[in-house]
């Protein structure tokens, strides 16, 4: 049984960020959502190039957005002063919706029960037709490898979440896994993707591991600090695990399996989920 200071909030909103670093660290899992402690140090020793890639990232998925939604693709081009975004938004314009169905839904929020919790996705494009996409733009440097990115919750929660509530998209109506496909495109790679679909069998597996997680989560008495050491370089937390105290090098971090400049790392509350609730 959890000591007080670490049992879930009852309003706990889980997501794949949350779920990744439970599953990435306990350690990390309890003092970021369940102690919400506070530790800036910086993840890596070059934050300045760092958090310029989080703002290319941040504008390329704008212009995503706004394109989407109708603005000319040719006025948006005009106010694009980074060559990296220009080249990604360029990428995009040539081959970013190839085969996209017609209806489709920037920026979604969707959340979904998960046991007596929520579990919360924040999709960047989801589009209905025949086949129902989840398109997720990733702006990093390194391609990852398939396997790698099967196993990530975000690949596991994002199809889970569109299973079991899509219907709010779709005019009330269900959307089997097996219209479901997730689709990572890389503007940085000329738009090469890596694409999961889904099937039912893959939903149920999805369905226990995560409900499993959730259990365990709930039944622990402590949250062990990670066997992974080399975690440790890139997380804010390191010094205060006695785990080091310099960040990781950017390059290292860049070539790490998991470095990935995803933009929706954010705390969650209630005042900012839900443009859709299941
Ligand atoms: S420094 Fe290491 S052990 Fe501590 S929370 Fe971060 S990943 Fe976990």
């Amino acid at each position: 049984m959890m000591p007080h200071e670490t049992r879930l909030p009852e309003d706990f909103i889980f997501s794949q960020s949350s779920l990744q670093d439970y599953v990435d660290c306990p350690r990390r899992f309890e003092l970021k959502y369940l102690l919400r402690q506070r530790y800036p140090a910086p993840e890596v020793d070059n934050m300045l190039e760092f958090e310029h890639h989080m703002e290319q990232g941040e504008v390329f998925h704008r212009l995503v957005h706004q394109h989407i939604i109708g603005l000319p693709a040719d006025l948006l081009q005009k106010h694009i002063p980074d060559a990296d975004v220009r080249r990604w938004f360029d990428a995009y314009l040539q081959s970013g919706l190839s085969g996209v169905p017609e209806r489709r839904y920037p920026e979604q929020t969707l959340t979904v029960p998960l046991g007596e919790y929520l579990l919360l996705a924040k999709f960047d494009l989801v589009a209905l037709g025949e086949q129902v996409l989840i398109i997720d733009w990733k702006t990093s440097h390194k391609r990852p490898r398939r396997e790698w990115m099967a196993k990530k919750l975000q690949t596991v929660v994002y199809r889970y979440v569109l299973t079991k509530g899509g219907a709010a998209l779709n005019g009330g109506q269900p959307i089997a896994p097996e219209q479901i496909e997730m689709r990572y495109w890389y503007p940085d790679h000329a738009g090469e993707t890596i694409a999961f679909p889904y099937d039912t069998a893959q939903f149920q597996a999805d369905e226990a591991y995560l409900l499993g997680l959730l259990a365990e989560i709930e039944a622990r008495d402590s949250f062990p600090l990670t066997d992974e050491a080399q975690r440790c370089a890139f997380c804010t937390y390191r010094s205060l695990c006695d785990r080091g105290r310099e960040a990781g090098h950017l390059a290292d971090w860049e070539s790490f399996e998991e470095a990935d400049f995803d933009l929706d790392d954010w705390s969650l509350n209630m005042d900012q989920i839900a443009e859709i609730e299941f």
